[in-house]
């Protein structure tokens, strides 16, 4: 029978004669595990999920879907990526087939055993919203049986004839069927368990042998993809993502890495055309993945955790999402600098992690730092106060505290200062938005101070200067005490009222700088 003629009949439904009489029983057409209601109610909760997210980030919402990354968009001429989507596809149903199965196994109980281990797109690695990852490691050894129930020391158990010992066949055999529960999940075992199965020791090691064998595989196999990651600088699922701006044509190439950070990877690209009339791609692009690894951000979590904006989201969110909102934050700081008229990148787009920008820099060469330009006395005398008018724009017009400012994220371009890196930028209100602020004075005094410019503030009037504050402790020790006070009067005031200040109050607005 050729494989048509096989096809036909399969097709021809229920009933022919060679099926019933088959010895496996008839194929099982409906190989699909899970149930409408578990089907209904993941669907049901990516809805939940995207409402709530559209509702707090209408911005987001409206960029991240924008027209360049859809789903209907995607292009679908590269093999390579059609390669990649389907596995991704594929891994991902795998993952949540696991999932379905450790619930069924788990059930109500307290002691719950995790498949984490087995899962194709490991936890922090995976994108799908249905990811519940919490923060403590709760795994449990997959491969630890629970208690066996053990023959006793005489080595046998029962009374006169019908005594059995440890090495009784069947009990053995048994015994070896049910460890057998004890492989990874993704080693086929058949329903032999169910079955009453009788495996001789001899099977069983061999199965053992290569169940652990298979295991150790798998878990190389994850090495290899992690360390990956490090190599080459973004991992798999950054450069679908990459691939896909390029495919779509928002992207014409990307050229190459400009810099790797602890927490993030900065990419030139040349701009491609927009699909949107109102949106103009730049000719050249920065492109920020915010790596996805988590060390690196966990002790960066203060800037986020206490930001009021991020603060109900947080809580809920598993890490893979935490890092994204990185790449949130800094496109909203972008965009109220932008409004402000601050020189900084402009937001060209933002998915997931990762954020494209105005490139500022030309032919491929990104604008020095302020730390590696040598300027003129001129020019630095210039530079300086054009940074401290950012600072004021910044405190009062966009209502925010860079946090991270140094003459390390100043770009020197076009005879101006351009501000960047603002993902850890802060409202002043924030519990610490004020000592944010007075180490970016410093840091700013100091550069200014060294570089001779005469007319710089020290770090306590340029904090005056900026937050119009009038903050009058001569030394650092009593300022910084100062700045604390304020900052818990602050938060005293949250507690009691239930919000923030809007804003530190001044008796006046300080002065604008504006040479
Ligand atoms: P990090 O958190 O790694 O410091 P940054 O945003 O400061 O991230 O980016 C790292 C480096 O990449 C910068 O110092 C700068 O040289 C370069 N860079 C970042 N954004 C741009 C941009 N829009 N245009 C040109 N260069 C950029
Ligand atoms: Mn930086």
């Amino acid at each position: 029978m050729d494989p048509v003629e096989v096809a036909a009949v399969a097709d021809a439904g229920p009933g022919p004669a060679w099926q019933s009489k088959c010895p496996w029983g008839a194929p099982n057409t409906t190989a699909i595990s899970c149930s409408l209601a578990d089907v209904m109610s993941e669907q049901l909760a990516k809805e939940l999920q995207l409402e709530e997210e559209n509702a707090a980030f209408p911005e987001v919402a409206a960029v991240a879907e924008g027209p360049f990354i859809t789903g209907e968009n995607t292009d679908t001429s590269s093999d390579l990526m059609l390669a990649q989507m389907l596995q991704m596809e594929f891994d991902r149903e795998y993952d949540a087939q696991l999932r379905r199965e450790e619930k069924k196994i788990n059930g109500d109980s307290k002691v719950s055993i995790s498949f984490e281990n087995y899962r194709k797109v490991h936890p922090y690695d995976s994108d799908s919203s249905e990811d519940e990852v919490d923060w403590q490691d709760t795994r449990h050894d997959p491969y630890r049986a629970d208690k066996p129930t053990t023959t006793p020391r005489k080595g046998f158990i029962g009374k006169g004839k019908d005594i059995t010992t440890k090495h009784d066949e069947v009990v053995c055999g048994r015994k070896n069927t049910a460890r057998m529960e004890n492989f990874a999940p993704e080693f086929q075992v058949g329903d032999g368990i169910g079955m009453d199965l009788k495996l001789s020791n001899q099977v069983f090691n061999a199965l053992k042998q290569h169940a652990y064998s298979e295991e150790r595989r798998s878990a190389r196999l994850h090495e290899k993809k992690e360390h990956s990651t490090a190599e080459k600088a973004v991992d798999p699922k950054t450069r679908l993502l990459l691939y896909k701006m390029v495919n779509g044509g928002m992207l014409e190439t990307i050229t190459g890495c400009i810099s790797t950070g602890k927490e993030s990877v900065v990419f030139h690209a040349y701009g491609g055309r927009s699909t949107a009339e109102d949106k103009v791609i730049p000719a050249e692009c920065a492109i920020k993945v915010f790596k996805t690894t988590l060390n690196e951000f966990k002790n960066r979590d203060k800037y986020i955790k206490d930001d009021y904006r991020f603060k109900d989201r947080f809580s809920k969110l598993n890490p893979r999402k935490i890092i994204r909102m990185w790449a949130e934050k800094e496109m909203h700081n972008l965009t109220r600098m932008q409004n402000a008229g601050i020189p900084c990148p402009q937001v060209v787009i933002l998915k997931k992690h990762i954020l494209v920008m105005s490139f500022i820099g030309q032919d491929q060469v990104p604008a020095p730092k302020l730390k590696d330009v040598t300027l003129s006395s001129d020019d630095m005398k210039k530079a300086y106060y054009q940074i401290l008018h950012m600072m004021q724009q910044l405190y009062k017009e966009c209502n925010l505290v860079h946090a991270d400012l140094s003459e390390y994220n100043m770009l020197w371009h076009d005879g101006k200062v351009w501000l960047i890196d603002v993902s850890q930028s802060v409202e002043p209100t924030h519990p610490h938005g004020l000592e944010f602020l007075f180490r970016d004075c410093k840091n700013v005094s100091q550069f200014f101070q060294k570089a001779g410019v005469a007319e710089a503030l020290n770090e306590r009037e340029l904090f005056n200067a900026v937050s119009g504050l009038h903050i009058t402790a001569d030394n650092e020790v009593d300022f910084q005490a100062e700045i604390e006070a304020l900052e818990k009067m602050n938060e005293d005031h949250v507690q009691n009222h239930g919000k923030k200040l809007s804003m530190f109050s001044s008796d006046g607005d300080p002065p604008i700088y504006d040479e």
